[in-house]
Parts: C-alpha cells; sequence; structure tokens
C-alpha cells in the first residue's frame, strides 16, 4: 500500500474533520463549555447572525482559541510534504471542509477552504469594501461592527444555510474535471461533498482512494480503493516518500 507520487500529474486531496480529529478538535469548544451539535446547528445557522450575531460570536468566536492551540497532525504534515516533493508539472490541491487552517500551518501550499477560516472575521454585509482580516479575538461578549460601514462583523465561515462560495466551488470543480488521483480523508463517503466530487474525478479517470475510520456502510462505488484507518496513521503509510522506503520494503531488506 503505497502511491508512487510521480505517476500523477494532477492530484485533489479532500479533507474533512476526521484529519484534525488527532489534533484534538473534535469537539466545539466555547466559554461555557462543549457545544451540543444542535446548538452548532442552531447558532451556527445564519438565521441566528442576521437576528443574534451574539450568539454567532459566542460559538465560533469561542472555537479560536482551541485552534490556536492545537497544532497540525502527522496527516497534515504528510501531505505537506508530499506536495513539497512534487515535481514542477504537478498539480497538488488540498480542498478541505475544516476552518481551522492546520493545513496551512503543516505547511500545505495550494488550500481550497470550503467553509472558509475561523481565523479571519470579515463584514457581514456583501457589499461593503472590507477586506477579510485576522483576528484571534474571541468577541464573545460584545458583536464587533464594520469600520467601514456599520454592519455587523461575522467570522470568516460558512454558516448553515449558506452556500460555498463561487470561488472556492469554482476552483475545485475546475480541478476535478481533469484530476488522475483523487483522494477523501476523513470524511463520509457517502455525503457531500466528497460523494459528489468523487463521481467527477471518476469520469475524469482518475484513481478514486478514500481514507477514514469508519468503512462506508452503503459503499460509494465510484471510491474503487478504501483504506480504514485513524487518518494520521494511514496518510503517512500511504504517502511514505522516505528515500529508498518503497524499495526497502519491496525486496523485504
Ligand atoms: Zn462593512
Amino acid at each position: 500500500m503505497r502511491l508512487d507520487p510521480l505517476q500523477y500529474s494532477r492530484i485533489v486531496v479532500l479533507t474533512g474533520a476526521g484529519i484534525s480529529a488527532a489534533s484534538g478538535l473534535r469537539t466545539y469548544r466555547g466559554p461555557d463549555g462543549v457545544w451540543e451539535e444542535y446548538e452548532v446547528e442552531k447558532y451556527g445557522h445564519a438565521d441566528a447572525l442576521a437576528s443574534r450575531p451574539q450568539e454567532t460570536w459566542r460559538l465560533f468566536g469561542g472555537m479560536r482559541e482551541p485552534v490556536l492551540a492545537v497544532k497540525p497532525n502527522a496527516a497534515h504534515l504528510a501531505l505537506a510534504q508530499w506536495e513539497a516533493s512534487l515535481a514542477p508539472h504537478q498539480q497538488f490541491l488540498i480542498v478541505t471542509q475544516n476552518v481551522d487552517a492546520l493545513h496551512q500551518r503543516a505547511g500545505s501550499k495550494n488550500v481550497v477552504e470550503l467553509h472558509g477560516n475561523i481565523m479571519f472575521t470579515k463584514c457581514s454585509n456583501s457589499s461593503c469594501t472590507l477586506e477579510r482580516y485576522r483576528d484571534e479575538e474571541s468577541h464573545h461578549d460584545r458583536v464587533p461592527v464594520c469600520p467601514k460601514c456599520g454592519s455587523v462583523l461575522r467570522p470568516d465561515v460558512v454558516l448553515f444555510g449558506e452556500e460555498i462560495p463561487a470561488l472556492p466551488s469554482w476552483t475545485v470543480k475546475r480541478a476535478l474535471r481533469d484530476c488522475d488521483l483523487f483522494i477523501a480523508v476523513g470524511t463520509s463517503g457517502l455525503v457531500t461533498p466528497a460523494a459528489n466530487y468523487v463521481r467527477s474525478a471518476e469520469y475524469a479517470g482518475a484513481r478514486t482512494i478514500l481514507v477514514n475510520l469508519e468503512p462506508m456502510n452503503n459503499p460509494n462505488l465510484a471510491f474503487k480503493e478504501q483504506y480504514l484507518g485513524p487518518a494520521e496513521k494511514v496518510l503517512p503509510e500511504l504517502l511514505d516518500e522516505r528515500p529508498g522506503g518503497w524499495l526497502t520494503l519491496s525486496t523485504g531488506a
């Protein structure tokens, strides 16, 4: 079980929550403790931002400190090293559903954040010219206001009830159209976006791989290979690019 990185010229890797689990980001922690899933869906909804923006900030602002406190794990590092080892003609794109920016902190360069980045703040008024900016404040006790237009500021994440913005969406579609290797890591192969992306990749003729803790109970046949286990164990094995690593294995030395 090892990929030959030189065999592929257009690589797309989709990552989900499972890749950050070993970094300790499994639960949403706010100032009042761990958030329940229903609370995340309620306060993380676009409707809450419109009517009770303080709740939006209590939820997402409260995640900033734990996100800053954790480190990329072996799975993030393996992907970053893989990208760094590729030849100039090889294209490599990480598409992540995570908002923790751990891929970039691991050293990955080409990353599309489908759901935004928790460490950035932007204006809630879509026609405002304020640029999104890095912001480590939790704002859990006071809703920040835009210095340009006076609207409420918001964390730069895609809320429930909102669409993935056009640019990341378009970048991913374009990459999938001619990809020859697609790997989904730490995300269910049965739900969107993985289920849609793998269909596009399969149509393009790509090798398609799922790396996940849980097997698909109702297999998505577009995934031709499946490796089960924690991402931080499986990915480094799959992508082991130590010089001579594969040779050593194959000769049994
Ligand atoms: Zn504004």
